[in-house]
């Protein structure tokens, strides 16, 4: 498919769009005015003049439109009707093609927008379905709650442990299984104490404060115990964890849980952790390259219980492959009877340079997004709501990835991250330092190496670059 972008500057709103409906189809774009003979979606923008044609699978449709103000949105809207049309595809996103929708009903609300009309506004122009917006407001409740909690000083922090078991089949994440990447945990773990103790005395230096901590992967429960210990005590030493809100440890796969670590845990004030599931289903969890089994996980979360974690997430993905609306209600079912604190569903993500996007968002479309209403229900009538919900690209119908707790028991570094509330300051390979103004929206990024070998091998040069964040707080101080 070929998408021409005429005489305007809106091609990455253009181009997103189109993907919603073309699932995983390649799209090529021209910019210029030459139709081709072939099919194609053309866009195009002069001076008020949006005009937007489709010529695909037999059908050849048009529509233009006078805008003034919100050009690009308005190009959204005509190509969503007519590629809709053509399709059968509806998003219940609507043209929200954004990965913080509820940023950005906030950012409304905050200039004096009722909810009421945010609704209007996102069902009337955005074309978000009702059940979407009941969604998106519910959770921009209780996130705002949340963000009122941050300071101008307040910062959270992440810590980077990027190894991983083994690698799951649906993981874009750059993470390093751990029989290649072992022999460089004891170098990793010693460079990663230096430089949290580097931030804290940068922190310091600002007058800059920890609200939260959060300690992801990869599966931070690789590490040894002691290499836990080092870390998290490094941490606990380093920093000022007397305004500390919450301090989060993924443990992700089940099979690298064993009491020693979560003893570790427990000793360095580990109030919250993550135990991942993705499903309960043995066939689904050996297809998608994990190497633990349902029966594992309630092992491992009645081990934390046992031990006084009072705080866990499940972490679940609906539209793995070889599952179905059946299993996928058995997960719901097991998960729930746990009764963890937390819950994140999300949906399967397809990478766009994977040949399967196509077929894989095809087959599972039809299921996944009743799987997602099925199990919001599941979760509303245990008594769990939405507060933290994004988006990805590629993602199954355009769906969403949610977070669910018990009352009270937000994860709140989840918000503020997602939120870009405040600064987060990262550590450890593949970590990205979002500095945040903090009387205003500015957002400035500085990154970490993404791999492990370079992190270890260029550190010195990496951790100088920190230095910008002294930089940045001259530029907006507290
Ligand atoms: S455990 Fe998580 S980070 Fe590691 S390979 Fe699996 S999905 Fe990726």
């Amino acid at each position: 498919m070929i998408l021409v972008i005429d005489s305007h500057p809106y091609r990455y709103e253009a181009e997103a769009l189109c993907r919603m409906f073309l699932r995983g189809r390649e799209l090529k774009i021209f910019e210029g005015a030459d139709i081709p003979e072939d099919d194609f979606i053309y866009t195009g923008v002069f001076g008020d003049e949006i005009s937007v044609r489709v010529k695909m699978d037999g059908f050849d449709l048009s529509s233009n439109a006078k805008e003034t103000e919100n050009k690009a949105q308005k190009m959204e809207y005509l190509l969503y009707e007519i590629l809709s049309k053509i399709t059968g595809i509806v998003p219940k996103w609507g043209t929200l093609t954004g990965i913080r929708p509820v940023k950005l009903a906030l950012s409304m609300m905050d200039r004096g927008i009722s909810s009421e009309e945010v609704r209007r506004k996102f069902k009337e122009e955005r074309l978000v379905s009702d059940e979407k917006l009941d969604l998106l407001l519910s959770t921009a409740e209780h996130e705002r709650a949340i963000r009122a909690l941050s300071k101008p000083e307040s910062v959270s922090m992440y810590i980077s442990i990027p190894f991983c078991p083994s690698r799951c089949s649906y993981c874009s994440f750059t993470s390093h299984a751990i029989e290649k990447a072992a022999k460089l945990i004891p170098q990793y773990v010693d460079l990663l104490c230096e430089e949290l103790r580097d931030t804290a005395q940068l922190m310091n230096e600002l007058g800059l404060r920890l609200e939260t901590v959060y300690m992801g992967g990869g599966t931070p429960t690789v590490l040894t115990a002691e290499q836990m210990d080092k870390v998290l005590s490094t941490a606990r030493s380093s920093f000022d964890f007397g305004k500390v809100m919450e301090l989060t440890v993924e443990a992700g796969r089940p099979d690298t849980i064993t009491p020693e670590k979560l003893l570790v845990m427990k000793k360095n004030g580990v109030d919250r952790i993550s135990i991942n599931p993705q499903s309960m289903d043995d066939g689904v969890l050996e297809q998608i390259g994990r190497k633990h089994t349902a029966k594992d996980v309630i092992n491992a979360f009645n081990m934390a219980r046992s031990l006084g974690f009072d705080n866990i997430n499940m972490d679940l993905i609906s539209g793995l492959p070889g599952d179905d609306f059946d299993k996928f209600r058995r997960t719901i079912d097991s998960v729930l009877e746990l009764e963890p604190e937390n819950i994140t569903l999300h949906t399967l993500t397809v990478k766009r340079s994977a040949n399967l996007v196509g077929d894989a968002q095809n087959m599972l479309s039809k299921s996944v997004d009743e799987m997602n209403e099925h199990a919001f229900r599941c979760f509303d009538d245990a008594g769990y709501y939405p507060y933290y919900l994004y988006r990805q690209k590629g993602t199954v119908e355009a769906l969403e990835n949610t977070g669910f707790c018990k009352p009270g028991k937000e994860g709140i570094y989840n918000v503020f991250i997602m939120d870009e509330t405040h600064t987060i300051l990262a550590t450890g390979a593949g970590g990205v330092t979002k500095m945040k103004d903090p009387h205003g929206s500015k957002i400035e990024r500085i990154f970490n190496f993404k791999f492990t070998y370079e992190y270890v091998d260029k550190f010195d040069l990496m951790n100088e670059r920190k230095e910008q964040v002294k930089d940045f707080y001259a530029r907006y101080p507290l």
